[in-house]
């Protein structure tokens, strides 16, 4: 981060500063932690006992993190101490974040929440890890997801249900519910999630917290469990838009080991700021504000959301994405194929789970992956190994990427006339834990709105703007054209500026 953006974040911090004393350590955000850090008001050491002190109190009712590493962190948070006093510390060092569960990590187990990989210990770190560390971030341990990241819900864990901080018995949403549920929960003060259709936006918006999927391309991917790999992303979840911008910073750019990361220029996001959005034409898509099944509190909260849009200077203009109709149809084909063929490495012969009793190999593939994988995964494989099978590629995988070239184009007429297209992130607020459990079909329809980002691989953030009437956080969704996360940053900062709601702390005494 630049000297003129720590002057900048100085000044607008000042007078919360003030009072930073007297909040809980584990309650800053990074932006204000690492204020607090440079000026060595705090120390890393105490940031992190105090996240993990808050950990043991509230995760027993959450159930976000599948595996801490209390010794390991302290050991990291010491080293950023000592960074630190040399005067060699950045806007990450010292800083205690998560990683959900599907990203490697060295000497750490890694279970993509599934009883496949239940003892997997990767031998080397994902290189948004290895970036994260390299700012000096402290590792405090990996977080709940649905297996494999399929899900919207983290009910799908092959471990345990993660709740909602809001309300214990709703979902958090998912896949990163875990990460969400954590940062909401100040379990750690930003985390990491990955987003194939959602993954990360929706669970930012029903944990209240800010979440971006940066286009595909802005991150490196090597290290991370593959889901489906012309849609996967990582991008991270922060208690403001500002802490997304500084973990965004320290973990995009080109990866000579990741062969679809792009060599773009990346810009400092936590630096973009700007007064006002006079220059900015938002679009809003006809298709989506009349989309069925759209929760009428959750449209009145996107309502409320343009028109502060509007007051701060935007213009906003109604444009069409004609094939919205198609994007769950198209990603429910494509999705499970790819992730058919990704999953097919997990046969008990390399490593994870074997079925030890079996003494005949097809027996024992079939048994491993039977008992392995629960069956949200188990339906994926199948569906998605149907759809690439011989006779039917064409008329399944193959239609649903023309349909896909489709919904990319659609976006493409809209930011000829737009800078950002904003919609609802999901049609209803965070529902209760077990209500889709025997519908899928529901669940995967609940995707509408966050689906086409990753089918165009464009950059969409989630930012809280506002509640419903039974206190459940509700995010807006901006989308933006192909590296530009930049305008995304501006209109998210100034928009939760306007509506300054992140005050508002879910309850877990
Ligand atoms: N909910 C979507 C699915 O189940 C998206 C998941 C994700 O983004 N990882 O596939």
């Amino acid at each position: 981060m630049s000297g003129t953006h720590f002057a900048r974040s100085r000044l607008r911090w000042a007078a919360a500063l003030q009072g930073t004393h007297a909040m809980k350590l584990h309650e800053l955000t990074i932006e204000q932690a690492s204020d607090l850090l440079q000026k060595k008001e705090i120390s890393s050491v105490e940031l992190t006992r105090a996240v993990f002190e808050r950990i043991e109190a509230v995760d027993g009712k959450v159930g976000a993190f599948l595996t801490l590493d209390r010794e390991g962190a302290m050991e990291q948070a010491a080293a950023a101490d000592r960074r630190l006093a040399g005067g060699d510390g950045g806007p990450l060092t010292g800083i205690p974040l998560g990683i959900k569960d599907l990203m490697c990590t060295k000497g750490l187990r890694t279970t993509c929440a599934s009883k496949i990989l239940e003892n997997f210990i990767p031998p080397y770190d994902a290189t948004v890890v290895t970036r994260l560390k390299a700012a000096g971030a402290v590792i405090v341990g990996k977080l709940n997801m649905d297996e494999f990241a399929m899900g919207s819900t983290t009910e799908h864990s092959g471990f345990q249900v993660t709740r909602n901080p809001w309300n214990l018995d709703r979902i958090p949403g998912g896949s990163s519910g875990g990460s969400a549920a954590a940062v909401a929960a100040d379990m750690c003060l930003g985390a990491l999630g990955s987003d194939t259709g959602g993954s990360i936006r929706q669970p930012a918006s029903h944990c209240g917290v800010a979440g971006i999927k940066p286009t595909y391309g802005r991150v490196s991917r090597f290290g991370l469990v593959a889901f489906a790999s012309s849609l996967d992303q990582i991008g991270p979840l922060g208690k403001t838009v500002t802490d997304c911008a500084i973990m965004l910073d320290a973990i995009a750019g080109h990866d000579p080991k990741d062969s679809t990361s792009v060599p773009e220029p990346v810009p400092a996001f936590a630096d973009i700021d700007g007064d006002g959005l006079g220059e900015v034409t938002i679009g809003i898509p006809k298709e989506y504000t009349s989309a069925q099944g759209l929760d009428p509190q959750v449209g009145a909260a996107v309502e409320q959301a343009v028109k502060t849009i509007e007051s701060l200077g935007a213009r906003c203009i109604e444009v069409s994405l004609p094939h919205t109709d198609h994007a769950v149809a198209a990603y429910y084909v494509i999705a499970p194929s790819e992730a058919s063929s990704n999953l097919a490495r997990y046969d008990g012969v390399k490593y994870g789970f074997r079925d030890k009793a079996q003494t005949d190999l097809l027996q024992m593939y079939r048994s491993t992956r039977s008992q392995g994988f629960g069956p949200e995964v188990q339906r994926r494989i199948i569906l998605g190994t149907y759809a690439l099978s011989a006779g039917y590629y064409d008329a399944y995988y193959g239609k649903a990427s023309q349909v896909r070239t489709l919904i990319k184009n659609d976006f493409e007429t809209a930011f000829a006339s737009c800078d950002a297209v904003v919609s609802p992130v999901a049609p209803t607020p965070a529902y209760g834990i077990g209500e889709t459990l025997d519908d899928p079909l529901a669940m995967y329809l609940s995707d509408v709105f966050t689906l086409s980002a990753n089918l165009a691989g464009i950059p969409g953030i989630s930012v809280p703007c506002g509640f419903s009437d039974d206190g459940m956080p509700i995010g807006l969704q901006i989308m933006g054209r192909h590296f530009n996360e930049a305008a995304l940053f501006k209109i998210a900062r100034q928009l939760e500026s306007a509506l300054s709601i992140n005050t508002r702390k879910p309850n877990l005494e």
